[in-house]
């Protein structure tokens, strides 16, 4: 049983510089637990924290129940993976794999079959007796992973492990580290900043932006109903529209929302109208993504459209009509309708029905 748990960590480095701010986490045993955000904004250092490589400021790390902001990195019983898996250049990949083996003393012939395992499990039984330079990248991150987790740690920790492939390579490598790591049942914390790598291989999901914790959930909970409109913007391709609205609740009528001089009616039946009522007589935020907008005869807003982008499987419309971003589906099997001269930008005949609207306070 191995969990991790953060409890108010705080970093700040030497030169002042706070780079995690009283981050609260619990990681149950065996979860694939991924700390997602852009670039600075803290994930590498809370993976060195775990680690031991980085000492903590303030606040409690317990691993399996077990206070370890002094515990040396030898004795948390945690393995890591880099971007660039580093191997030793003059080991073969069963000599880099059983590495750690040898290191603890144990006998690398008892451990042949568990050898055999691991790298069938990562697809690198072939290369077994291979020097890494004649690997793939791909490959090396497989052997840098096999070298990791052969002492089967309670905790595996991975950093970018994929960053450094290609667009394909990543994906096909995302699938099986997802897969290896259930198999193997590893509490796993997984860093990224890359949005679709984290919502498909995450069990759940920490959103950090500046040091701060924005969000946590699974990856539908985080992206259905995001606790910032930061998180909502981070997990949205095109990105999200965040339109200002006015809240209007009636006792008989249900709840009307006021976006660009028009109105949205949301009848108490909708339990979105319920969530707004609290509002009444303010302004909210709405998210609303693309994915959520169709256009619809019977629908409430109109817009005009401003362009039209072809996305193979989908049309994405720019609308101006407070609500910026649509999005087309709907005319891949029926052609965009707009009026006007040849050329210019037209009136979307259609109207558009909202679905999968975010409420959130406004600032
Ligand atoms: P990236 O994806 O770019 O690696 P990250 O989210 O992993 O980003 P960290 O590497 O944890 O971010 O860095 C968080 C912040 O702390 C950054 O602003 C970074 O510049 C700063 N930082 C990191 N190491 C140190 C250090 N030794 N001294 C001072 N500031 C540091």
């Amino acid at each position: 049983m191995t969990e991790v748990v953060l409890d108010a960590v705080n970093k700040v480095y030497p030169d002042g510089f706070h780079a995690v701010r009283d981050l609260t986490l619990r990681v149950p045993d065996g979860e694939l637990f991924v700390l997602l955000g852009p670039s600075g904004c803290g994930k590498s250092t809370v993976l060195r924290m775990v680690a031991g490589l980085e000492e903590i400021t303030s606040g409690s790390l317990w691993l399996s129940g077990r206070l370890a902001n002094h515990l040396p990195p030898r004795d948390r019983d945690l393995a890591m993976v880099f971007q660039n898996g580093a191997l030793y250049p003059h080991r073969n990949v069963r000599g880099n794999i059983s590495f750690p083996l040898e290191v603890a003393g144990e006998n690398a012939a008892d451990s042949h079959e568990r050898i055999i395992e691991l790298s069938r499990a990562l697809g690198i039984e072939e290369t077994l007796n291979r020097l890494p330079s004649t690997l793939s990248g791909g490959q090396r991150q497989r052997v840098a992973m096999g070298r990791a987790l052969i002492r089967q740690p309670g905790i595996f920790l991975m950093d970018e492990p994929l960053s450094n492939l290609d667009a394909g390579l990543r994906t096909e490598l995302r699938m099986e580290i997802g897969a290896l790591v259930r198999s193997v049942g590893v509490t796993t914390l997984y860093v990224t900043h890359d949005q679709t790598e984290a919502l498909t291989l995450a069990d759940r999901v920490a959103i950090l932006r500046r040091g701060i914790l924005q969000d946590v959930g699974t990856p539908q909970q985080v992206y259905d109903d995001p606790a910032t409109t930061f998180t909502a913007a981070f997990l949205s391709a095109p990105p999200i529209n965040l339109v200002r609205a006015s809240v209007r609740a009636d006792q008989n009528d249900g709840v009307r929302l006021g976006i660009g001089g028009q109105e949205l009616h949301m009848p108490w039946s909708d339990p979105r109208a319920t969530a707004l009522v609290s509002r009444h007589g303010s302004s909210v935020t709405l998210g609303i993504r693309a994915d959520a907008l169709r256009p619809d005869p019977d629908g409430q807003i109109s817009g005009r459209v401003r362009a039209l982008e072809f996305h193979g499987h989908e049309w994405l419309a720019h609308v101006e009509a407070g609500v910026a971003l649509v999005d087309t589906e709907a005319f891949r099997d029926d052609e965009p309708q707009q009026t006007g001269q040849e050329g210019e930008p037209g009136l979307l005949r259609r109207f558009l029905r909202t679905t999968g609207i975010v409420a959130e306070e406004a600032p």
